[in-house]
């Protein structure tokens, strides 16, 4: 039987053969907005109100380029198709080092800026990175994973470049106050050495070469590197275009990770793309946010579910002017309409006149660079809860078996699959992995169980992966469990997510069988030793994987015959856990 395949009701966007790069400075602006794009404010630093220009980017992107090319220390590490790893947390100085490398020909891997030296280490090692580009307060944990990948002081030394959150492109050396700072490379080293001509250029066959490698677990194991090509992201950056913005020039607020994709893509290139100007805040924080929607009269704002937790219980947005803000777009996790509901209600109380904050969300996965999906804002209030329809250029299959044989019938579940340009190449160095995600016609599985109504919306009804999603974060089970078991008392180990509606997120939780059993008999034994592990836990691992689910005994993990842990099993145990309470 012939698959059946759903096409987006959007006309085809074209696809470009180019550098990312060139992609992204060869936009002409907004219809909407007059005035010369290269002049244009592109990113503004939150605490500062510091600002560059699209022009200033591209100057000191292609310096930054010039810069590692020309540094004794930076030349050799850096030739084309040589990876960086950016650990930053959201800066002024991403842009230009992010462009700065696409420029220069390099590959990108972005890290979590939670990780600790041994999950650094695992990323730095598996994506073959040569260089690390990472702010002044992460040079110990940067030193940390390098001492134990077995460099010595000195050649650890001469694989950093250290940025700062005060951008002083103008020259002049780096001061800093952290004496271990004293001698590394900086990006003001870097900027002040000249300009690159031009960027390098990723021309036909070239643009399929890999631009940016993010981790993702996929729908099973530890995290990968995703490669995502120069294609992919040009390709997203066409379709999205295609997704109205509210109207003028007022600016989008940049509080995602950069170190996403959902970051890269919806508030470092699209916005750039289009001339719209981003103010960059370093990380989320319920105050913050509102000064700042205040203070730059924000009009949007990408954000994940626990953001919209925030604005509807914190004090704050009862103390700032929110009024600019008029659309949200939620993604990386499921969104209820419970909470949009809330959040509007809330904001439209606080304004004298005119409508509330349109609220909607986007879909997508790293694999996918990323969205797919995203419901559009005039339908938005209508809608809610589905993901939208179907991104132009793209085709969908909702499938109802493994191998793909079966389709669901319309309107019955099934997992969602995709084909087209904005596909990843595969999974680094990892042909098994990449074989298991990607069909030999290039069909992706998402591990998403999605319906799709007879008007093309699609809904996400539940998960088929393993993957755990904390307030956006993946979180592998797989490496939990990896870690556990190296835990002297732990014989066998599975973690499993579970809900958290008043957060709207998961938690992990574990289910660790004990090696000795007697031990943990006793009721109180029991418990004390499952908060041991939560503890220990936090000793190994970045923040967002701690095991805030909780962790139980249990007499055996159980497993099918084949010896895969079932999950679901686990699953419904949990939930009838916390009914119990
Ligand atoms: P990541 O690769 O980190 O972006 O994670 C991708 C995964 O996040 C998807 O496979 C989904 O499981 C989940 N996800 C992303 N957006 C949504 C959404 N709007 N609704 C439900 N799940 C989502």
């Amino acid at each position: 039987m012939s698959p059946r395949i759903y096409t987006s009701p959007f006309p085809d966007v074209p696809v470009d053969h180019c550098s990312l790069f060139t992609k992204l400075f060869r936009s002409r602006g907004r219809n909407d907005v007059g005035g010369h794009p290269e002049s244009w404010t592109a990113y503004v630093d939150a605490a500062s109100g510091t600002g560059l220009t699209r022009a200033q980017v591209k100057t000191l992107s292609l310096s930054f380029a010039y810069g590692l090319r020309d540094h004794p220390a930076t030349r050799p590490l850096t030739k084309r198709g040589d990876t960086v790893l950016l650990f930053s947390p959201n800066s002024l100085a991403w842009p230009i080092v992010l462009y700065g490398s696409v420029a220069a020909g390099l590959r990108c891997t972005l890290a979590n800026t939670a990780y600790t030296s041994h999950e650094l280490g695992f990323q730095y090692k598996d994506s073959a990175a040569k260089l690390v580009l990472t702010y002044e307060e992460n040079i110990g944990v940067v030193m940390k994973m390098f001492e134990e990948q077995g460099y010595s002081n000195a050649e650890a030394r001469k694989r950093i470049v250290v940025l700062k959150r005060d951008l002083r492109w103008a020259g002049g050396p780096a001061v800093s106050a952290l004496p271990e700072v004293a001698g590394l490379v900086s990006l003001e080293d870097l900027l002040s050495r000249g300009v690159l001509d031009r960027e390098e250029t990723f021309e036909g066959e070239a643009a399929h070469e890999t631009v940016y490698l993010c981790y993702s677990s996929g729908t099973t194991g530890n995290p990968k590197g995703v490669e995502t090509t120069h294609q992919n992201m040009t390709t997203l950056v066409d379709i999205i275009v295609k997704f109205p913005l509210p109207p003028g020039d007022a600016p989008m607020l940049g509080i995602l990770p950069f170190y996403h994709i959902y970051g890269i893509a919806n508030l470092l290139h699209h916005p750039f793309y289009i001339g719209v100007p981003v103010v960059i805040q370093t990380r989320f924080d319920p105050e913050q946010f509102c000064a700042n929607i205040q203070n730059y009269k924000v009009a949007f704002a990408c954000i994940v579910p626990p953001v919209l937790v925030a604005l509807a219980r914190h004090p704050a947005v009862d103390s700032y002017d929110l009024s600019s803000l008029q659309y949200m777009c939620s993604g990386a996790a499921p969104l209820g309409a419970d909470l949009v509901k809330m959040v509007q209600s809330r904001l439209l109380s606080k304004r004298k006149r005119g409508s509330t904050c349109l609220i909607t969300q986007g879909y997508g996965l790293t694999e996918t660079s990323p969205s797919t999906h995203m419901l559009a804002f005039d339908v938005c209030d209508e809608r809610v809860g589905s993901i939208g329809q179907l991104f132009p250029t793209l085709k969908a299959r909702i499938v109802a078996d493994d191998d793909g044989l079966v389709d669901a019938e319309e309107g019955e579940r099934g997992e969602l699959w995709f084909q087209g340009p904005t596909i990843m190449k595969g999974y680094l160095g990892n042909p098994t992995a990449t074989k298991h995600s990607l069909t030999p016609d290039r069909w992706f599985k998402t591990g998403d169980i999605a319906i799709r109504d007879k008007e093309g919306y699609y809904y996400i009804v539940d998960r088929k992966k393993e993957l755990i999603k904390y307030k956006g974060f993946q979180v592998a089970p797989a490496e939990l469990e990896a870690i556990l078991l190296t835990h002297p008392d732990v014989a066998d180990a599975a973690v499993i997510g579970v809900d958290d509606a008043k957060e709207a997120t998961e938690l992990p939780r574990a289910y660790v069988v004990h090696a000795h059993p007697s031990k943990v008999k006793a009721v109180q034994a029991k418990a004390a030793f499952e908060q041991s592990i939560v503890r220990w836990m936090e000793t190994k691992v970045a923040k967002h994987k701690f095991l805030r689910g909780g962790v139980s005994v249990i007499d055996e993990v159980p497993k099918s015959a084949a010896g895969k842990i079932l999950r679901r099993q686990l699953r419904d145990q949990a939930k009838a856990e916390v009914e119990r309470g």
